[in-house]
């Protein structure tokens, strides 16, 4: 008989997760406390990329999961065509360790001068001197993946059961034996934490401590404009791109990724700064407002991801950067849980480092 997967969670993490599974013949039921994508996977910038890296496995991790987001695209019939990402969040020595870096990695990427940022990108008001242009790297709505990866694995005939919310673990012996709700418990051979923030409340009863960092982020989405920014833009003080409506995304902090900010300003505050930002890139255009999304984004205490089993039947993918991580993790964590053995890129990122000694 066919292992019966309870994945928590319908962020993206859950989704992809499902997807995979299901498609493999597996029997997959995600469970969601309230609504898909309703995380931070639906507030998300959805910069795919490897620029940046915590370390040396974090960067080889990445770069495999751009690669991963081109198959799962071409597999969910939908376009893919990465815009490319131009770069100056540094200058000076901090730039040219970053070049070095990612060279020494060898990344795919370019050197621009001014003229060449200002032919790439025509509209901006202040080239810099100098940029890096990285043409792999790719902005995906993971929000909108979300439903997608969802849509797929319930044509696979996994089930999806939002606006239940898991208020614990059952266990028999050391082993995890399925879910506690308010609507009765849920029995299953494996059950899946892709639960993001909500990750630490569910293993602290069993005696299990993951650490997180709060990090709560902001993102500004205006009204749609004219075509105007062609590629994801990084400078010092600002990320944006521009979505296939028009509509500018803009993250509140500059450099959100290593973003270690513990409060925000006010949202009306937010929304002002990051408008005065957009306009200085973009001086001769409208932009105006439209939301403003304020999340809590998952990250582990270290920065990196936590991925694999915890104890018997229960194994967990927590992390920032989901969005560009999230289809390679669902294929190696789906490979694992098929029996199809350790997989060598998921290894440094495994729970023991925090449940151990
Ligand atoms: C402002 C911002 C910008 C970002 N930019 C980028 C970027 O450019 N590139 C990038 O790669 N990443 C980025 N990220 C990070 C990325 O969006 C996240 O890492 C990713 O969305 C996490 O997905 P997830 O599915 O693990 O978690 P989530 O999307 O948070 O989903 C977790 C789900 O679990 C559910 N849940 C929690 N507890 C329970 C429970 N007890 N019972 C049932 N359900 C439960 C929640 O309701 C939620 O729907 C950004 C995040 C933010 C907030």
């Amino acid at each position: 008989m066919q292992p019966r997967f309870l994945i928590l969670g319908a962020g993206i993490m859950g989704a992809a997760l499902a997807h995979r599974l299901a498609r493999d013949g597996a029997s997959v039921t995600v469970i969601e406390a309230l609504a898909p994508a309703i995380g931070a996977s639906g507030r998300s910038f959805g910069w795919v990329n490897a620029s940046f890296f915590l370390s040396e496995d974090h960067f080889h991790l990445r770069r495999a999961a751009m690669e991963a987001h081109r198959q799962l695209a071409a597999e969910l019939a939908r376009p893919y065509q990465p815009e490319g990402c131009l770069w100056y969040e540094e200058t000076g020595v901090a730039f040219d360790r970053q070049l070095a870096a990612l060279e020494a990695l060898d990344y795919p990427l370019r050197l621009l001068d001014r003229a060449a940022v200002a032919a790439l990108e025509p509209r901006l008001a202040h080239p810099p001197e100098r940029a890096l242009f990285f043409p792999l790297e790719s902005a995906q709505d993971p929000g909108d993946l979300t439903h997608a990866l969802l849509g797929s694995a319930s044509s696979h005939s996994a089930h999806l059961i939002c606006g239940l919310r898991v208020e614990g673990l059952t266990q028999s012996d050391d082993r995890i034996t399925g879910i506690r709700t308010a609507a009765g418990d849920i029995h299953a051979d494996h059950v899946i934490l892709c639960t993001g923030t909500g990750t630490p409340a569910l293993l602290a009863p069993l005696g299990l401590h993951l650490p997180m960092l709060h990090r709560p982020g902001a993102l500004l989405v205006t009204r749609p404009l004219q075509p105007l920014l062609h590629h994801i833009l990084a400078t010092s003080d600002q990320e944006v791109r521009q979505d296939a409506q028009g509509r500018l995304i803009a993250p509140a902090s500059a450099h959100h990724q290593a973003d270690a900010a513990e409060a925000l300003p006010p949202p009306q505050e937010m929304e002002q700064a990051t408008l005065m930002r957009l306009r200085h890139l973009f001086p001769n255009a409208f932009i105006r407002p439209d939301r403003l999304f304020l999340a809590e984004r998952p990250v582990p205490g270290d920065g990196l991801p936590v991925i694999g089993p915890v104890l018997p039947g229960l194994s967990l993918a927590v992390m920032h950067s989901g969005a560009t991580l999230a289809p390679l993790v669902a294929d190696l964590l789906a490979a694992e849980l098929g029996g199809q053995g350790e997989q060598a890129l998921l290894a440094p990122f495994r729970s023991a480092r925090f449940f151990t000694g």
